[in-house]
């Protein structure tokens, strides 16, 4: 096991291929919510930690401009709550890489855990804390790749400054499309809110806000069959079916922002692992999966919902349960169970 919080151990490299190998407590998976805050408590157990982030830490808080149901925080931007995770994990020590893609997670014959990155680079630690989100599910209609980029989107706060003035729809009926339709309206002059049944899931504060906008219309009981675009590529209009009238009819917009779920980003997880119907992976009450010494947290965990506080709780209790487990490893009792390891000792 590593000591310390000193830097990397870099136990292994090979000079002609440019690949290294790393040893650390505990390797975390993304960085979003989840990974900065199970980052933070690894560092205040004063664990070797590393977030291993393929883009900037932030996750889902860089694709979300307002956040208003963080506690303590009435009103506070996405990245800007990004930046103090981040800040925070650092600041207990946990070592942060970007631009990393893991590719592979596999439990060897030894226990020990290797995280594989795209670039070659091994990291091996005895536990894994995999907090990898999810990738937004597609609607799978005629046009809507070939127009990613030209019109369609799955993310508002990424795209919405370049449909000021038009006229856009968003799909889905959840927390996403209900919330990210309102914001759209900043810059679009008209939202449609294509939904396929009669009512949003949607959480009821955010519905109200959306029925009071003017700028937004409900299209009930639809969904967008094709989007098809002008001679110079850009969508222009969408193909509506109405699933209860049977009706079919085209809404001229310049926009589609697709935002029907998410799917857990649980490939690079190389062994079996326990998930429910969805995909999502099932864990014990200490966030442990059916790979010992694996843990999950946040958004590709199954579970009732999926929120900042839902992600930072699970994160928590995967970290503090990690270093149970490798209290438990040294004492030489690795299969005794997490709960009878010894104190939290942040
Ligand atoms: P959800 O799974 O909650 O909602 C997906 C929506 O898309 C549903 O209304 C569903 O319809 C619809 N849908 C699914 N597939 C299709 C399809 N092929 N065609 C048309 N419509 C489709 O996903 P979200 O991304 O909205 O939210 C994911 C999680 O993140 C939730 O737990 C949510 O609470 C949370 N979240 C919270 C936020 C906040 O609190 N501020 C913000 C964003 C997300 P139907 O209802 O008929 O199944």
């Amino acid at each position: 096991m590593a000591d310390g919080i000193s830097g990397p151990d870099l136990v292994a490299g090979d000079k002609l291929s440019g690949v290294s190998t790393y040893e650390y407590d505990v390797v975390i998976v993304g960085a979003g919510p989840a990974g900065m805050c199970a980052g933070m408590y690894a560092g205040r157990a004063m664990l070797k930690a590393v977030v291993l982030e393929r883009g900037f830490p932030g996750g889902e808080l860089l694709n979300t401009e307002l956040i208003e149901d963080y506690p303590g925080f009435e009103s506070v931007l996405g990245h800007e709550l990004a930046e103090k995770f981040h800040t925070h994990a650092a600041k207990f020590g946990a070592e942060f890489r970007t631009s990393v893609t893991v590719e592979k997670v596999k439990r060897l014959d030894d226990g020990t855990f290797e995280t594989v990155a795209d670039n070659g680079d091994r990291y091996l630690s005895p536990t894994v804390i995999v907090t990898a989100g999810g990738t937004p599910v597609k609607l799978g209609i005629p046009g809507e790749l070939e127009y990613a980029g030209k019109g369609v989107s799955y993310c508002a706060i990424c795209d919405g400054a370049f449909f000021r003035g038009h006229t856009i729809a968003v799909v889905g009926g959840g927390d996403a499309a209900t919330e990210e339709a309102y914001f759209l309206t900043r810059y679009a002059e008209k939202v449609y809110l294509v939904h396929r049944r009669d009512s949003l899931r949607s959480s009821k504060i955010l519905q109200q806000r959306l029925f009071a906008n003017p700028k937004i219309e409900v299209i009930w009981d639809s969904v967008v069959e094709a989007a098809v675009g002008d001679a110079a590529g850009l969508l222009n209009t969408l193909k509506l079916h109405n699933l209860k009238t049977d009706e079919r009819r085209d809404l001229k917009a310049t926009g589609l922002f697709v935002f029907v779920g998410f799917r857990p980003n649980t490939g690079i997880i190389a062994d079996h692992v326990n998930h429910d119907d969805m995909g999502y992976i099932v864990t014990d009450p200490h966030m442990q999966t059916s790979i010992r010494g694996l843990f999950a947290a946040g958004d590709l965990r199954s579970q009732l919902t999926r929120q900042v506080t839902t992600a930072v709780g699970d994160a928590t209790t995967a970290a503090i349960a990690a270093e149970k487990y490798l209290k438990l490893i040294k004492d030489g009792q690795p299969e005794v169970a997490i709960e009878n390891a010894g104190g939290y000792s942040a």
